[in-house]
């Protein structure tokens, strides 16, 4: 009997599903090309480098076609499904079609947002990938808070020890079953979150912390678009 190591498979869900609106362009945000590059495939790409063997990317309905140019020889295997209404929607969507993508029920499910980073290295989805492996229920990418941050309410505002704080970023990485389930209970329970390792912890799992990269950083705006171009040094 061969005693070699075969690790899990690594699958990555990438949500692209957001209308993207405060960008302004004429295309999904996704596909807004950074020096000739879409958002979208400079994820794909670094996903590969990082481990990633298989994406499922998930889109929006009313413009799914547009897609299909940009995941043309994607630099790995790609499955393209329809989101939903909510980011949460469109990761279950994404989940949902697991079965079909990879049979293994412990395989590594990386969870990223195709238009919030930029360009993440692929040693943060590396080191996501071998904290899930060595253990961890969820893992996330942060970076320390470089503004100070205040608290705002109807009493005022007081300042946050921004020591304490760290933003967070994707690709979050998660054994396949303990996210499967935590989406389940989102879902039967109506529990609204903003990112997948909230629903991990919702359901009394703790999360990890690996560091993250600021130029992964988020691509919201116009000025976060001219950031990117004058980052990877080309034209839009
Ligand atoms: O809008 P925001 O930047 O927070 O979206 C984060 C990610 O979630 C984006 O990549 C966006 O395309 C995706 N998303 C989605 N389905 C939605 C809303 C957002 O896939 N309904």
């Amino acid at each position: 009997m061969s005693t070699d190591f075969i690790a899990e498979p690594v699958v990555a869900i990438v949500v692209a599903a957001g209308s993207g609106s405060r960008l302004g362009a004429a295309v999904p945000k996704a596909l807004v090309p950074v020096a000739g590059v879409t958002l979208l495939r400079r994820s794909l790409t670094q996903l590969a480098a990082g481990g990633v063997q298989q994406a499922v990317v998930v889109v929006p309905a009313e413009t799914a076609e547009l897609f299909d140019a940009d995941l043309l020889d994607a630099p790995l295997p790609v499955q393209r499904v329809v989101g939903g209404a909510q980011r949460q929607d469109s990761v279950a969507a994404g989940l949902a079609v697991l079965p079909d993508v990879i049979a293994d029920a412990e395989a590594l499910v990386l969870i990223h947002d195709a238009a919030r980073a930029f360009s993440v290295p692929s040693d943060v989805v590396a080191r996501v990938i071998d904290a899930v492996r060595s253990g961890a229920d969820a893992a996330i990418p942060v970076v320390p808070v470089a503004d100070t941050i205040r608290e705002v309410d109807e009493a005022g505002s007081h300042v946050i020890d921004r020591t304490r704080l760290r933003g967070v970023q994707t690709p979050q990485g998660f054994r396949r079953s303990i996210i499967e389930a935590a989406h389940a209970v989102l879902s039967d329970t109506g529990t609204p979150v903003t990112d997948d390792a909230a629903a991990v912890e919702y359901t009394g799992h703790e999360v990890t912390l690996v560091a993250g990269d600021r130029l992964a950083f988020k691509v919201t705006e116009p000025l976060d678009v001219a950031l990117a171009v004058a980052v990877a040094g080309g034209a839009a």
